[in-house]
């Protein structure tokens, strides 16, 4: 009887987690970080430094080298002198080396995995469960690759590009940087690879790695710094190919400026995903889609599936399936293993977010939050939907990369398909249904590089992520993402 009544109490209430925190005693941070130029960590000419955060402290990590237009082009020079023989290895050997990188990230994941998230404010369960997991996955799979590229292009020769720059961003730090490298290295190019401001620590460790690799000096080349450093990088007259993943608006400029010179460019750029529910949909599995799909690493993701579209006849019963499952979301710190909500990664992309859902309500969405405290320090942002969203509201055409979710609703397939596509984005789509033909009949017309089907934010190295319109161009992973980083003649 007692133990009946003690269950009731335990579902009227919920659990109680007691705090689980990851130790960070294996993690030991320099107080300063150089630049990683030709094999070895050197100062930069600038002698500037630039301080990186725990966001969900705002305590300070460390000062980290801010690389000038002569540091970048000391990079580039070294990544061309080191083509010359990385370019030529027999594939075998090539692939050795990425496996030996595959392996240390392994070795190294939990070190890694807790680095990560200090640095960007991501749950440990997240970057153990799937950041590490993945950057380790792409290494194994590009391995697999080099010494098998002959026979990847029937009638074709595949001849590496030379030097790579690559501009990443501070969603998935360490997780881009392996889209990037892997496939870079795997097809005998050479990079210099710039880490986001925000979140350049696991970058600088995979230098460290590529030592413990015994990877050859100036394959491999991290500069730090901002936007300057970014753009100083793409304009690098040495480059054979630029490698881009950020907001459009970058993606733009860089577009411009490397228009007329010959050189490659691949840009994956922002998303404003539509995640569509019909009503012969398993709701309580979509349901917990639709949570993977915008608050998995605080909605910090390009296909984030950040527009709900469903359904008129089920709206009702699925929006109080997600708000009872919004409130069981715990917020707070990043190290603790039981937490769903982490940090917002800086305090800028906190006040964007801030600013748009104000203009959510100012422009007459509904807005709902569970009851969240949120801790005294750090930037945080608490898991938010709005209802009554029309497509015309910013909320609705505009990428948030926050935990915020614009619910609109549909009646017909074709009505559902008319407003997924109502977007300049086109990065990613969910369909949820129990119908195999409306699958089908729904992807052929979506708009999205990607289209998940019963399921949302799923990866693998094997399949080619990319988008169409202002998603950007190119693919990585797959076969198609070779493509960017080879001559075929
Ligand atoms: P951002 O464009 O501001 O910055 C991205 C990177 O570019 C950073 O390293 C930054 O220092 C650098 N940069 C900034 N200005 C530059 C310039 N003028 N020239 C060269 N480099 C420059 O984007 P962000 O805020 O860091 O990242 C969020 C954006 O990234 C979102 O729009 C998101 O959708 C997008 N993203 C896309 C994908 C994808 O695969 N499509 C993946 C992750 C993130």
């Amino acid at each position: 009887m007692a133990i009946a009544a003690r269950g009731r109490a335990q579902l009227t209430h919920g659990f109680d987690y007691v705090p689980a925190p990851e130790s960070t005693d294996h993690v030991r941070i320099p107080e300063r970080h150089d630049l990683f130029i030709g094999g070895e960590f050197v100062a930069s000419r600038s002698n500037r430094r630039f301080v990186t955060l725990n966001p969900a402290t705002e305590e300070p990590l460390s000062e980290v080298a801010e690389a000038d237009q002569e540091d970048v082009e000391r990079a580039v020079a070294a990544a061309t002198a080191a083509f010359a023989s990385w370019g030529a290895l027999k594939p075998e050997r090539r692939a050795r080396y990425l496996f030996r990188l595959a392996r240390l990230i392994q070795e190294r994941s939990r070190e890694l995995a807790v680095l990560e998230t200090m640095d960007g404010g991501k749950p440990i369960k997240e970057s153990r469960d799937v950041d590490l997991p993945l950057a380790a996955a792409h290494f194994f799979y590009h391995a697999g690759w080099a010494d098998k590229l002959e026979w990847a292009f029937p009638n074709r020769r595949p001849r590496p590009l030379g030097v790579a720059g690559q501009v990443i961003p501070w969603n998935f730090p360490l997780l881009m940087l392996a889209w990037k490298v892997a496939p870079a290295l795997a097809c005998g190019n050479t990079v210099v690879l710039k880490p986001a401001e925000t979140t350049p620590l696991t970058a600088l460790r995979f230098a460290e790695i590529c030592l413990q690799a015994e990877l050859p000096p100036g394959v491999v080349n991290i500069v730090t710094g901002g936007p300057e450093t970014g753009a100083a990088l793409v304009a690098s007259p040495g480059l054979a190919k630029v490698a881009f993943t950020g907001s459009t608006e970058v993606g733009r400029q860089i577009q411009r400026r490397l228009a007329g010179t010959g050189r490659r460019l691949t840009l994956e750029l922002g998303g404003k995903a539509a995640n569509i529910v019909f009503e012969d949909a398993a709701l309580d599995q979509a349901v917990e889609g639709i949570v993977n799909g915008i608050y998995f690493n605080q909605g910090h993701v390009c296909c984030a599936g950040s527009r709900l579209l469903v359904q008129e006849s089920i709206a009702d019963v699925l929006l109080e399936k997600l708000k009872r499952r919004l409130g069981t979301l715990r917020l707070g710190d990043p190290l603790d293993k039981n937490t769903d909500v982490g940090a917002i990664n800086s305090r800028a992309q906190l006040d964007k977010i801030q600013g748009l859902v104000r203009s959510g309500i100012e422009e007459g969405a509904e807005l709902y939050q569970p009851p969240c405290p949120l801790p005294e320090r750090g930037y945080w942002f608490p898991p938010t939907l709005f209802t009554g969203v029309a497509s015309s509201h910013r909320i609705a055409r505009e990428e948030i990369f926050g935990p915020v979710l614009a619910v609109l609703t549909f009646r017909t397939p074709a009505e559902a398909v008319e407003k997924a596509n109502n977007t300049p984005y086109g990065l990613s789509a969910g369909i949820w249904t129990e119908k195999g033909s409306r699958i089908l009949w729904m992807a052929e017309r979506l708009r999205a590089g990607v289209v998940w089907a019963n399921t949302y934010n799923r990866f693998d190295p094997a399949s080619p992520f990319g988008g169409y319109k202002e998603s950007g161009f190119g693919r990585e992973g797959g076969l198609q993402g070779l493509l960017p980083y080879l001559e075929l003649v």
